[in-house]
């Protein structure tokens, strides 16, 4: 039986993007590859086989794809990346590899949805209240912390929110708001 991927809007065009702004390393890319526990939700720690999270996973890592000729192929420190939508830029703090960034998209009545780039060193442009246009550069993948098997990757989060609700302040404030982490790939 064939089996079917259902793939989200936005991930045909952010892909084109980033392999455009990543040549040469993207240059033979076939598609985007998820080892265990990289997707959302998920317990594993790829960087660690055998270990779990301590809370499931909350987006997705991009961290390697498959090239043409179906090798895996790792991003590296320094890998720009852009904005999925257009947004304001609601916050930017520490995360345990580099920096997280916080963008507001939709103004929903009384919603508002979110997507987080993490791990991440943002351009100096992105400032808190800056509005970010698609496809702009952001930032670039963070380097490793130390060598080892916890590469450089994007981490991607998507959710929504009530209005009232303050935007995060680290990640222990996004696990005790009121935000819904939802699936990036849904
Ligand atoms: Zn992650």
């Amino acid at each position: 039986m064939k089996t079917v991927t259902i793939k989200p809007p936005w991930l045909l065009g952010f892909t084109r993007r980033f392999i455009s702004l990543n040549q040469p390393l993207m240059q033979d890319f076939g598609a985007w590859h998820f080892q265990p526990g990289m997707r959302f939700q998920e317990k594993a720690q790829w960087w660690r086989p055998g270990f779990s999270r301590s809370t499931p996973h909350e987006g997705v890592d991009f961290c390697c794809f498959k090239d043409k000729a179906g090798e895996l192929v790792y991003l590296r420190p320094g890998c720009k990346i852009p904005a999925l939508f257009k947004g304001r830029v609601a916050a930017l703090f520490d995360d345990f590899l580099g920096r997280s960034l916080y963008i507001v998209h939709k103004d929903n009545g009384c919603q508002l949805s979110g997507t987080i780039y993490a791990h991440i060193q943002p351009v100096p442009e992105i400032t808190v209240g800056r509005v970010v246009e698609a496809g702009e550069v952001v930032g670039v993948t963070a380097p490793q912390r130390r060598s080892g098997p916890l590469r450089s990757h994007l981490h991607l989060s998507m959710c929504r929110a009530a209005k009232n609700v303050p935007p995060p302040t680290d990640w222990q404030t996004i696990h005790h708001l009121p935000i819904e982490l939802i699936n990036p790939f849904s």
